[in-house]
């Protein structure tokens, strides 16, 4: 991490709306592209100085599941990261859960909170994009790796530290940030176990 998270550039965009089907007149698509590869296409109206009017490939937007992105922008003289987060994640998240911080003040009765009822927070969503860049992380940066179904969730995680621990840690599912988070508790089974004895912080208070 070169100059740490408080000095990381970042240009944060709620929705995706820069990204048009409408490409000005002349622009040129790379050779061999085929009308349904163009057809996925976007062109990406920010300004040319903060790495805009360039066309996008289909991979790029909140369509499909896709509640949040980040994509590193390299300028030759500066990066800095792109991050979205989608309307989709503040319509289906936003007013649901509890902050994290108010969820590490939280008592729960041992082993009936599962930490996949922890739901998505803007917190955890935020490190998760971030925990993907290139210009923050460069080889030490995470990915959406595949396990059973998906990339997320308590069960891929599982999944993911029994088959090939390796892609437990190059992956970047929310539910090991929040179980750290919420430290109190032991949540290697998923559910709020008593945290065990010779645990350093386990008499700190959380809060
Ligand atoms: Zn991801």
């Amino acid at each position: 991490m070169k100059d740490g998270i408080q000095n990381h550039p970042i240009e944060l965009w709620c929705g995706d709306k820069f990204y048009s089907k409408t490409f000005p007149p002349g622009t040129e698509f790379p050779d061999n592209t085929t009308p349904e590869e163009r057809a996925k296409c976007y062109w990406d109206t920010r300004p040319k100085e903060r790495g805009g009017q360039r066309i996008i490939e289909n991979t790029h937007g909140c369509k499909g599941n896709t509640i949040a992105m980040v994509e590193g922008i390299n300028l030759g003289t500066e990066m800095f990261d792109l991050l979205i987060i989608c309307p989709k994640w503040f319509d289906t998240y936003w007013f649901e859960q509890p902050s994290m911080t108010a969820l590490r003040g939280q008592q729960f009765e041992v082993k009936k909170k599962h930490i996949s009822e922890i739901g998505r927070q803007l917190a955890t969503t935020l490190i998760h994009e971030l925990s993907h860049s290139r210009v923050l992380l460069d080889k030490r940066r995470t990915y959406d790796i595949i396990g059973e179904k998906s990339a997320y969730g308590f069960k891929e995680v599982y999944f993911h530290a029994k088959n090939n621990p390796n892609n437990a840690l190059r992956n970047a599912a929310d539910s090991p940030v929040q179980a750290m988070y919420l430290e109190g508790y032991n949540w290697s089974t998923g559910f709020n176990e008593a945290m065990f004895e010779e645990a350093p912080l386990k008499n700190t208070l959380r809060g």
